[in-house]
C-alpha cells in the first residue's frame, strides 16, 4: 500500500558522503519504504563554486551501494534558478526583502557597536544583522529589482504575516537538540533578535539555503524532512517563509548527529568516516548500518 509520506535525502556535492550522511539518508529511505511511501534524493547545488560532478557522482554511486533507491530525474537547485527568482521578485514587490550591501566586516562592527564588550548575537546563520541596509527595500514597489545583489527578509513583516497572534509551530517526529518532539512551539516574539533578517539570496548566487530548501520541498510534495540535529534552528526560519508563501508545512523529523570518537560532529573535510572509504576498506552496507545504529 503506498501513503502519502514523502521523505528526502538532500546533500550538496562539495564533497565525499561520511557516515553521518549515511544516517541521515538510510532514516529518510527507511521511514518512507516502511510505510509504503516515497524517498526523493535531491542535490543541494546553488554553491556553483564548490559543487563538483565528481562529488555528485560519488552521492550516487554511494546510496546505491548502501541499498537506496530513489525516483529519477533527481532534482538538482541549480535548475531552479528561475523559480527562485521569481519568488524573490514577489518578495520584493511586497517589502519583504531588502537589498544589503554589507560586507561580514560591516556586520560585525555593527552588531557589536551599540554594546561595546558584548558578544553581538548569533543566530543559526551567524551573527545576527544588525539591520544597517533595511531602509534599501523596493519603496512601495517603486524601486527596480536589484540584479546580482544580496537580499534578505525583513523578519519583522514577515512574522506579521506568518504568525499576527504570535502563534508558531511545527510538528516534529524525531527530536531537538534539547529532546523537543511533538508540537514544537518557536517563539515568534524574539525571532528578529534571535535570528534576525536572515539571507535570503547571496550576491553571485541569486538565492540561499533557506530559500531553495523551502521552495524545492513543497515543490516536490515533501511532506517529512528528515535532517541532522544541527539545522533544528534553522526550521523556525523555514516555518516563517513557508506561512509567507502560503506552502503547505511539511512534518520534520530531526536525528542525532554521528559524532567522531573526540565527540564532533563528522564534516566533509575529513574523510576518514567516507563511505568510499569503508567500502575500500572491505565494509558492506550492512557493517555500515550497524556502526550508525540502525538495524
Ligand atoms: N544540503 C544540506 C546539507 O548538505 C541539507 C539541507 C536539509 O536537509 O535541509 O547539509
Amino acid at each position: 500500500m503506498t501513503s502519502g509520506l514523502t521523505t528526502r535525502f538532500a546533500p550538496s556535492p562539495t564533497g565525499p558522503l561520511h557516515l553521518g550522511h549515511a544516517f541521515s539518508a538510510l532514516l529518510a529511505h527507511d521511514r518512507a519504504t516502511r510505510q509504503g511511501g516515497t524517498f526523493l534524493l535531491r542535490i543541494e547545488d546553488i554553491d556553483q563554486s564548490r559543487a563538483k560532478p565528481q562529488w555528485r557522482d560519488q552521492i550516487d554511486t554511494d546510496l546505491a551501494w548502501l541499498g537506496l533507491d530513489w525516483p529519477r530525474p533527481v532534482l538538482c537547485q541549480s535548475t531552479r534558478l528561475p523559480a527562485y527568482t521569481a519568488v524573490l521578485k514577489h518578495l520584493w514587490k511586497v517589502g519583504l526583502i531588502f537589498e544589503c550591501r554589507c560586507n561580514r566586516r560591516d556586520i560585525l562592527d555593527a552588531a557589536s557597536a551599540p554594546q561595546e564588550g558584548v558578544a553581538p548575537v548569533i543566530g543559526p546563520d551567524g551573527v545576527v544583522y544588525p539591520g544597517t541596509c533595511r531602509h534599501r527595500d523596493s519603496q512601495q514597489g517603486t524601486r527596480p529589482f536589484p540584479v546580482d545583489a544580496a537580499l534578505r527578509l525583513r523578519m519583522d513583516r514577515a512574522l506579521q504575516i506568518a504568525a499576527p497572534d504570535g502563534d508558531l509551530w511545527f510538528e516534529e517526529t524525531g527530536t531537538g537538540p534539547a529532546g523537543e518532539t511533538g508540537r514544537v512551539r518557536i517563539d515568534a516574539a524574539t525571532l528578529p533578535d534571535r535570528i534576525g533578517d536572515v539571507v535570503l539570496a547571496r550576491r553571485g548566487m541569486g538565492t540561499s539555503y533557506h530559500l531553495s530548501v523551502v521552495l524545492d520541498d513543497a515543490h516536490q510534495g515533501v511532506t517529512e524532512v528528515t535532517r541532522g540535529q544541527d539545522l533544528f534552528d534553522a526550521t523556525a526560519i523555514h516555518v516563517v517563509l513557508q506561512r509567507v508563501l502560503g506552502l503547505p508545512q511539511p512534518r520534520y523529523h530531526h536525528h542525532r548527529l554521528i559524532r567522531d570518537d573526540t565527540g564532533r560532529r563528522l564534516a566533509k573535510r575529513e574523510d576518514a568516516r567516507a563511505i568510499a572509504r569503508y567500502r575500500d576498506e572491505g565494509a558492506t552496507p550492512q557493517d555500515i548500518r550497524a556502526m550508525v545504529g540502525l538495524a
